[in-house]
């Protein structure tokens, strides 16, 4: 259970003043779309971490006479005569003289109404007014000030203002006010920091760190290097550092068991390999062996780019489980990945007596009855399946051996789950494909040891890749008709538009009827709406050469192998993430003919898109790529993490903060090493940390012991 001291902030945004149904509903959807859940609500934690990305500086304050050219001013003013336009003519506005000691300034307001102005600027009062100043006929104006206060309101005005990222329906002005409100529900929670670690730093404590990020009495206190922002970053990674430490030690705490092969099996599947293993493939499968060996139970990570060959690694981990009699499962994230799996792995086991099935929300009736008993019975020795494998009490024999293909769609909450639903505790192997900076591996992979196939399968050919204005479309469709009447085949992958599958969807449409233009009846289009089974027919399609461009809308399935694809164009590339334009690109040059990929962009480019573009055509080594992307992130180019696929935190900023990542990972050692259940009074206070970042799962297993 969530301690009760933080309740405040995991309350309804609905509980502040001010916070009416219409506000709530932007903000939810606003506030929600940057984390996980687009349902959900908001809630004051939510307001409460969403940091500033900049700040209004209205502290300076100036009489008339001294009055710079340009920028943001604050003046305490006398106001004068209201000068009012003229009944019939709303183009001219409304203005109002104000004036201290050393001169006047006029107050321009452009259809605003009489009664409302005079209410605010009462003549022969004095005001506090905030905003740019203008120059007009070397007059000096301000056009609609942000702020015109009394000299109480003023006197609680933040003078160093938050700019917060707005959404549509959002004014700053309002997300301020919402954001004010719910610092004041901030609650004084214990420090989970040692006072040798705070005084080092300089940090004050977590609320009081919160605070001076919206509030900063200083323009220093509010950068991302201020003590505040390290504080709340370390804070954060600390807590998803103590969760995957928690994690990894409930899971590899159930005692696995010694699997030990013949090796037989695997001798004849290599023998047949109509291609030799990578040096990288050798030595990830000896480790692999290695750990299945151990009476410990394996949990390890299989990291490799796209085309790497880390099903073929899978296959003789699974062999192996086979050959000491037990069974093995091999989970895709979609139905056409696990069909894919059966087809390549029925190829590379044929003649050796391995028997596969699939389980996937298809099997139904009493093909599944069937499919379900020779697991049970232990006929079945490899199974393949969706997650949907895990979503009923599936009765294995024998399972020893638990992969799971193509993680990055499986976060650390899946994996727990899944190790749940499992029951048993059989050694686990993740693969994935997302090659992530290795300093940052840890934040995502920290609970498993990591293997990395480093190597490229020998005689890979390199993707042509061109980066090409949209006005050269015609050109290009041309060029494309050339090779298709080959027998090439074509990727055309449309732009992701955020947060509206609709807009995506016409766009990929639009292109499909142009596309058809030039080559009726070879076109299809397959997208995220569409039934599993008419993707599949899609796909079949397309692998069969019964059509030539496969139009697509987001992301054409990660890892699906179609070696007569020789052309990938990807449409805005510049809106699409690197590791994700890499992940694409990974599509073709799978099979003997040239390939390339282009690269689509509507002009004008900006300096850091195009650099982000060539670092695609420069290089084809995914883990460079996501080296300099993080880099680039950090240059200011504002993706979403969602894009990258890199981790995604809320207050740390890991191209900023990532030199914070080896502190939390040898704190959080150190920590679980002194005080394994948290039990002391400063391992209460990490307890609430860990709920306070919402790791509640790996709080729930200190409580489980
Ligand atoms: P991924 O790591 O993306 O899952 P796959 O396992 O699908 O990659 O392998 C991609 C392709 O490379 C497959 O066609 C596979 O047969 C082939 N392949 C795998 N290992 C080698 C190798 N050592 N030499 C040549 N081709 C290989
Ligand atoms: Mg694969």
């Amino acid at each position: 259970m969530r301690p009760s001291i933080l309740n405040p902030l995991f309350a309804s945004i609905s509980s502040l003043k001010g916070v009416g149904p219409g506000l709530e509903k932007t903000l939810s959807h606003f506030l929600a779309t940057s984390g996980e859940d687009k349902a959900s609500k908001a809630r004051i934690i939510d307001l409460l971490f969403h940091l500033p990305s900049g700040f209004l500086d209205r502290r300076r304050r100036y009489m008339v006479r001294d009055l710079p050219d340009k920028g943001i001013v604050t003046l305490e003013v006398t106001i004068g005569r209201h000068k009012p336009p003229p009944p019939q003519n709303r183009r001219i506005p409304y203005r109002i003289e104000c004036f201290d000691t050393t001169g006047r300034i006029t107050l321009v307001y452009f259809h605003s109404f009489a009664h409302h102005l005079n209410r605010l600027l009462p003549e022969g009062e004095s005001r506090f007014i905030s905003g740019h100043i203008d120059w007009y006929q070397g007059e000096p104006q301000i056009v609609h000030p942000d702020h015109v206060l009394n000299a109480e309101d003023f006197s609680r005005m933040p003078l160093l203002e938050p700019v917060y990222p707005l959404t549509q329906g959002l004014t700053l002005k309002i997300l301020g006010k919402t954001i004010r409100a719910s610092l004041e529900r901030l609650p004084a929670v214990p420090e989970w920091h040692t006072p040798d670690t705070l005084q080092k730093w300089s940090w004050e404590g977590f609320s009081p760190a919160l605070r001076s990020i919206h509030q900063p009495s200083d323009i220093e206190e509010a950068k991302v290097d201020a003590p505040a922002r390290q504080r709340l970053a370390l804070d954060e990674l600390l807590a998803n550092q103590l969760a995957l430490l928690l994690v990894r030690r409930h899971m590899t705490r159930a005692r696995g068991r010694s699997l030990r092969g013949s090796g037989e099996l695997r001798k004849e599947i290599v023998a047949k390999l109509p291609f030799r293993l990578t040096t990288s493939q050798e030595e990830a499968v000896a480790t692999i062996l290695h750990d299945m060996a151990a009476p410990e139970r394996m949990v390890r990570l299989l990291q490799g780019d796209v085309g790497s060959g880390k099903t073929v690694v899978a296959l003789l981990a699974l062999a192996t489980a086979v050959e000491a009699g037990a069974q093995g499962v091999i989970m895709a994230p979609t139905e056409l990945l696990s069909r894919q799996h059966l087809a390549t792995l029925s190829v590379m086991t044929a003649g050796t007596g391995i028997r596969i099935d699939i389980l996937t929300g298809r099997e139904k009736g009493s093909e599944r009855q069937n499919v379900l008993h020779r697991i049970g019975s232990g006929e079945s020795d490899i199974v393949i399946g969706t997650h949907a494998l895990f979503q009923e009490s599936v009765e294995f024999k024998d399972l020893a051996l638990t992969i799971i293909d193509e993680q990055h769609r499986f976060g650390v909450h899946q994996r727990l789950a899944l190790q749940q639903k499992a029951g048993t505790a059989t050694d686990m192997l993740v693969m994935t494909a997302t090659p992530i900076p290795r300093t940052l591996s840890l934040t995502l992979y920290g609970d498993m040891d990591v293997s990395c196939l480093t190597q490229k399968p020998a005689g890979r050919q390199s993707i042509d890749t061109r980066i090409i204005s949209v006005e050269r479309l015609d050109e290009l469709v041309e060029g494309m008709g050339r090779a298709l009447a080959q027998g090439q085949r074509a990727y055309w992958v449309c732009p992701l538009i955020e947060e509206s599958e609709k807009l995506d969807k016409a766009a990929a449409e639009a292109r499909l009827a142009f596309l058809s233009g030039y080559f009726p009846g070879r076109v299809e289009i397959i997208h995220g709406r569409m039934k599993s089974t008419q993707k599949d027919e899609i796909m079949r399609r397309f692998q069969a050469g019964e059509t030539s461009v496969l139009v697509s809308t987001t992301v054409i399935e990660v890892g699906v192998d179609v070696p007569q694809a020789t052309i990938m164009v990807i449409e805005n590339a510049e809106r699409f993430g690197l590791a994700q334009l890499h992940q694409l690109r990974g599509r073709v040059g799978r099979g003997e003919a040239k390939s390339s990929c282009i690269l689509l962009y509507a002009p004008p480019l900006t300096v850091t898109a195009k650099a982000r573009l060539e670092i695609i055509r420069e290089t084809d080594d995914g883990f460079l790529i996501a080296e300099e992307d993080l880099r680039l992130r950090g240059a200011g180019e504002a993706l979403g993490t969602r894009q990258s696929g890199l981790p995604q935190f809320r207050l740390a900023d890991l191209s900023m903060h990532a030199d914070l990542l080896p502190l939390a990972r040898d704190e959080a050692q150190a920590i679980l090493e002194r005080d394994p259940l948290l039990k002391s009074r400063r391992g209460e206070a990490l307890r609430l940390l860990l709920y306070l970042f919402e790791r509640d799962e790996a709080a729930r297993l200190l409580a489980a012991g």
